[in-house]
């Protein structure tokens, strides 16, 4: 299939890839690794007249920790965070999640950026961005601001992105001692989205109480969902195998999933009841010290 006619435009810097997001309006669109935007305007979903590729823009590619964050650059490529020493060591949950993402080929070109910009709730990085309690750096005309993750996915597809706004960086607080994280993904064959998908994020006190807990469920409702009555449930608490289930069965309560070809409804919410309990166990033994 073929994409209709559009103009291709490769700014050298920031200031002039907002330029000429002005100029076009809504007829521009960014081009990041182009592995959901020209699915979608070969599909006539999108008919953009003008696309603004960000590649050749410096800065939107590093990886670093400064001041208590981990910095990721929007135009980070997958396979970049994927084989990063830092993210294998010390963001599991984020290099796990990296790893469940499509394959290969959709790995070595798709970024980070364009795959939470994107606003479906079928991507594996919004989940984990909200289990991290992450922030999204947006540029615009009026300036720079910042997003929490966990209020960036607005409706199906739908974010709280201006259209002449560009996500810039992802920062993700670094964790402390005695955290861990792991990512639960059921999908019905390698390389698919997910029929469910379950991020979890802890830290623990001296005293073995959860001094942080992030939960995030993928591809069960219409946005990427935070599952905020199960970590009110556990923060604070012993994560004691009852109070886990406990907090497993409220995440099955909260999501929304619809029935379609890859399940029902019912059986949607009676995975994230046990990938929540998974992702929470491996999660657990990482910040006790186990891999
Ligand atoms: C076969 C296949 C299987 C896949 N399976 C999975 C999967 O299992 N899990 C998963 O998470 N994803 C999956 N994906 C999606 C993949 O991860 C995409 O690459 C990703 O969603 C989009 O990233 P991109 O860099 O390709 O963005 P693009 O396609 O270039 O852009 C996507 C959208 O975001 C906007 N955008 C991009 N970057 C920015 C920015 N910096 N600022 C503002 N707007 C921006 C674009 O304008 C566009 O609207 C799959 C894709 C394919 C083709």
């Amino acid at each position: 299939m073929i994409p209709p006619p559009f103009t291709y435009a490769a700014p050298a810097s920031l200031e002039e890839a907002l330029a000429l997001l002005q100029q076009h309006g809504p007829m521009a669109k960014i081009l990041a690794g182009g592995h959901s935007l020209l699915p979608m305007m070969k599909l006539r979903l999108l008919e953009p007249e003008v696309l603004i590729d960000l590649r050749r823009v410096p800065g939107l590619a590093d990886i670093r920790e400064e001041n208590g964050y981990l910095h990721i650059g929007a135009m980070v490529r997958e396979v970049e965070l994927e084989e990063h020493p830092l993210i294998r060591e010390k963001y599991p949950l984020l290099h796990e999640t990296t790893r469940w993402i499509a394959d290969p080929q959709v790995r070595n070109m798709g970024t980070v950026g364009g795959n939470l910009a994107h606003g479906d709730p079928g991507n594996d990085h919004p989940a984990t961005m909200m289990a991290y309690d992450a922030q999204f750096v947006v540029v615009g005309p009026r300036g720079e601001r910042v997003i929490p993750a966990r209020e960036f996915f607005l409706d199906f597809y739908t974010t709280a992105l201006e259209p002449e706004e560009i996500l810039t960086a992802i920062r993700i607080p670094t964790p402390p001692p005695r955290s861990g994280g792991a990512y639960e993904k059921l999908e019905r064959k390698v390389g698919d989205y997910a029929t469910a998908a379950v991020a979890v994020q802890l830290s623990l006190a001296e005293d073995g109480t959860l001094s942080y807990v992030g939960i995030g469920l993928t591809n069960v409702a219409h946005v990427p969902l935070f599952a905020a009555r199960s970590c009110a449930h556990l923060q604070g608490q012993r994560p004691t195998p009852e109070r886990i289930d406990e907090a497993a069965r409220m995440a099955s309560e909260d999501c929304d999933p619809r029935s379609d070809l890859r399940g029902s409804a019912e059986y949607k919410r009676a995975m994230v009841r046990e990938l929540t309990r998974r992702a929470f166990r491996r999660a657990l033994e990482r910040a006790q010290g186990g891999q």
